[in-house]
């Protein structure tokens, strides 16, 4: 039994046993069947007419559009260029039965990516479709434009096309965070200070002059002068955190700040929490605990930080 069994898988290597014992087997199979089990992706192998769609509908949107194509030609990322000479990336996956079937994108946007698709559909529409888009978003991204290179943002550390919050440094541990909206970009943000003597207080303002661009209301309403990187150096605002010596922890910046004028040291949320929790002078009431500032010991709080999931 053995022997012959043996023998059989040695003679026919591609005869293989399905169960344990090696005493059931389920005939020959080919080599494409192994590799379809173990590329289950592979198994909608496009017909050949979709490769020559597929180059007809390249060369009637352009081939200068084409970042990028996979060795599968299912993954292709297209170029496009808005009003203010910003470039975008649409990221297109064809599906085996292009074009009866819609393909998926993606692109780095701020709103959902609306593309409409039917079986008549070729790149070229769909790449009009996302230039049609990101001149609704231009508005949008000219305002933060603005904001990028005439302010120090503290955060995000490399804000993409999709960000719409921005954290602003106004001095030395004060900061505001902005929230500019992608389909009323020129509305003023809804805004959020932070720092010592403010604590995160929300502000909303009404007044606006719709002539100013939406740095120059926030300037005017905060009645501040940003700090912009023609005055002012980035190191003049990122102070490393009183406790872990380091300025981000994780994604964190420090945003805990001793609210005594003269200390103003800040500390990462976690970091602090974990430093009061520890001392057996501070005194914890649900999440908040009460405690002294480890470098100027005048009273000091912090909430408990968010657990992360
Ligand atoms: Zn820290
Ligand atoms: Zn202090």
């Amino acid at each position: 039994m053995f022997l012959m069994e043996n023998s059989l898988v040695k003679d026919n290597p591609l005869f293989l046993p399905l169960n344990k014992d090696k005493t059931v087997y389920d005939g020959f199979i080919t080599v494409q069947e192994v590799g379809l089990k173990s590329h289950p992706e592979c198994r909608s192998i496009p017909p050949p007419q979709y490769y020559s769609q597929l180059i007809s509908e390249m060369e009637t949107l352009g081939w200068d559009k084409l970042l990028f194509i996979d060795t599968q030609f299912r993954t292709l990322r297209l170029k496009a260029e808005d009003s203010s000479a910003r470039q975008h990336i649409l990221t297109i996956k064809l599906k085996s039965k292009h074009p009866a079937e819609a393909p998926e994108c993606s692109a780095d946007l701020p709103v959902p990516l609306a593309l409409t698709w039917t079986a008549q559909s070729t790149l070229e529409q769909i790449h009009s479709q996302f230039l049609l888009c990101l001149q609704s978003l231009a508005e949008f991204w000219d305002v933060l434009d603005e904001i990028d290179t005439k302010t120090w943002i503290l955060e995000p550390e490399k804000p993409s096309r999709s960000d719409t919050m921005r954290r602003i440094a106004i001095g030395n541990n004060v900061s505001i965070k902005v929230e500019v909206d992608p389909r009323h970009p020129k509305m003023l943000p809804e805004c959020c200070l932070l720092g010592a003597e403010h604590g995160g207080s929300c502000l909303w303002s009404a007044g606006r002059n719709p002539d100013s661009s939406v740095l120059h209301n926030l300037r005017d309403v905060l009645e501040i002068e940003f700090p912009s990187p023609a005055t002012h150096e980035k190191s003049d605002f990122n102070v490393e955190c009183g406790i872990c010596y380091s300025y981000r922890l994780e994604a964190a910046i420090p945003d805990q700040v001793c609210n005594d004028p003269h200390c103003g040291q800040p500390f990462h949320q976690a970091c602090l929490y974990e430093w009061l929790r520890a001392l057996p002078t501070s005194r914890q009431s649900f999440s908040i605990v009460f405690g002294e500032c480890p470098y100027c010991s005048k009273p000091i709080t912090v909430k408990m930080a968010a657990q992360k999931s």
